[in-house]
């Protein structure tokens, strides 16, 4: 019997959450359930997967089951961009090799079209918007950035436009950045309100618990998922829970879960907007990893992400909020001195999981355990791509796509305590130190 040793307790001033629909959470589980299927984690991967699952299964039950409630945790906490472009920040120009951006490319469209297609199909109101990205740059390194980037998108055949300095106020209001290269492609939405309404749109041969925690896990023939109040027996497992799954006993050391700290700000008043000017939807992700995303948002509010801390327990720590509130505040009035008045209502962190050499796990973790893990930060595309596939896997489908994904080595392994905090918490700090006006 496997205990698990850490849960998921995520703070309680998640914006998006807050500010899109209320709905009435699934009903925790309670007593002695079997099922065909079982999913750990109703985050972006696990909803896709259960989607999938019982669609090749229609005559199973896939129980899905979340610690929180569904919108709550990371796949409703992050800052909405559903990238389609390859961005390996180890390469040169941020593409590397052709063959490998051209399958990433592949992998996170997949991600997109899926969602697009359930968004529609079910009209999950999740202010959905084909925005495209800016990549956006205050420093001559931030410049050199995009401009390596610019060409590395040009090996794989993606136009991308350099914009000058003095033209971007009519984008994005703020006339703070130097440059920026402007990616068509990326889908801005609603996290919250997106994996909400994934949530309610579900197969009907997929029972969602929320409220259920999995405190104990017995492997064997068939898994037997234990909580506070019955347990859980499936013939297969998925787990889906990201970096929590290194406490059901999988590789361990080998996932980082690091926190991002998001800020919403109150809706802009009409004036406040005209003095804004610029398009009405946009989204910035800063040229150095280490600074501010920015978005303005379908319903007027500003999203500010930078700063970061790492937790190996994948809990926040609730010191951190009013410091890095700090930092958002900071990064705020940088870009919008036109908007002196403009408080944050909502202020947040959220756990993304990170590999030391960038690669996910996908795949088999044991006989009837499955595992679709570790995004490293861009899990609105790849979580529902890799969810998806997971589920083909199982169903004994091929796909270019899983072979591709089968082949990565995988998460590797890291140093153990204290020495992997030590060395986490050096490359954020110098990272961080290194964005400079970038945050
Ligand atoms: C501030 C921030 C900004 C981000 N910005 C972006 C962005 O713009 N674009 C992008 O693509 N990605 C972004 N990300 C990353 C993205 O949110 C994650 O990659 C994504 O949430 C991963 O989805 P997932 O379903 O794999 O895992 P998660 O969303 O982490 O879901 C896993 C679920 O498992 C549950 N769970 C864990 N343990 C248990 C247990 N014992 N019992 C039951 N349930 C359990 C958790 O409660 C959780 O809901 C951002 C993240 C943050 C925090």
């Amino acid at each position: 019997m496997q205990k698990i040793t850490s849960l998921p307790a995520d703070d309680s001033m998640p914006g998006w959450f807050h500010t899109s629909r209320a709905r009435t959470p699934r009903p925790a589980h309670i007593g002695q359930k079997r099922a065909r299927f079982a999913i750990v984690g109703a985050g972006l991967t696990g909803l896709a997967a259960a989607r999938q699952l019982a669609t090749h299964f229609p005559d199973d039950e896939v129980v899905l089951i979340e610690a929180q409630e569904v919108g709550y945790g990371s796949a409703g906490r992050n800052a909405g961009f559903a990238i389609d472009v390859p961005h390996d920040i180890g390469a040169k120009d941020y593409i590397g090799d052709v063959t490998t951006a051209n399958l990433v490319l592949k992998l996170n469209t997949l991600g997109q079209n899926y969602l697009r297609e359930i968004v529609q199909k079910y009209s999950i109101e999740c202010q959905m918007s084909e925005s495209g990205k800016y990549q956006a740059a205050v420093s001559e390194q931030g410049i050199a950035i995009l401009e390596a980037y610019r060409s590395g998108l040009a090996k794989i055949g993606r136009d991308s436009q350099m914009i000058a300095g003095s033209d971007l106020p009519e984008h994005i209001g703020t006339a703070y950045y130097k440059q920026a290269l402007f990616i068509p492609g990326t889908i801005l939405l609603q996290p919250s309100a997106l994996v909400k309404g994934l949530a309610d749109s579900l197969p009907s041969n997929v029972t969602l618990y929320e409220y259920t925690p999995i405190t104990s896990i017995d492997y064997g023939d068939k898994v037997t998922l234990i909580h506070d109040r019955g347990s859980i027996t499936a013939d297969t497992l998925i787990l889906a829970n990201n970096g929590f799954a290194s406490h059901f006993g999988f590789l361990q050391r080998r996932l980082l879960p690091t926190f991002l700290y998001g800020s919403l700000s109150r809706q802009l008043t009409a004036e406040e907007q005209a003095r804004l000017g610029g398009k009405p939807v946009w989204g910035v992700i800063p040229a150095h990893p280490f600074g501010s995303t920015i978005r303005r948002t379908v319903d007027n509010r500003i999203l500010v992400r930078n700063s970061f801390s790492f937790h190996p327990d994948g809990r926040p720590r609730e010191k951190y909020l009013s410091q890095y509130l700090e930092n958002h505040r900071k990064s705020f009035e940088r870009r919008f001195p036109m908007l002196p008045k403009v408080d944050f209502e909502y202020t947040w962190s959220g756990a993304i999981c990170l590999s030391e050499n960038h690669e996910g796990f996908f795949g088999k973790l044991a006989p009837n355990v499955y595992g679709a893990l570790c995004c490293n930060g861009l899990g609105i595309t790849r979580g529902t791509a890799t969810g998806k596939l997971i589920a083909d896997l199982i169903a004994g489908k091929r796909h270019e796509l899983i072979d591709f994904l089968t082949r990565s080595p995988g998460p590797n392994q890291t140093p153990p305590e204290p020495f992997l905090s030590i060395g986490v918490n050096s490359v954020l700090k110098w990272g961080q130190f290194r964005a400079g006006m970038e945050i």
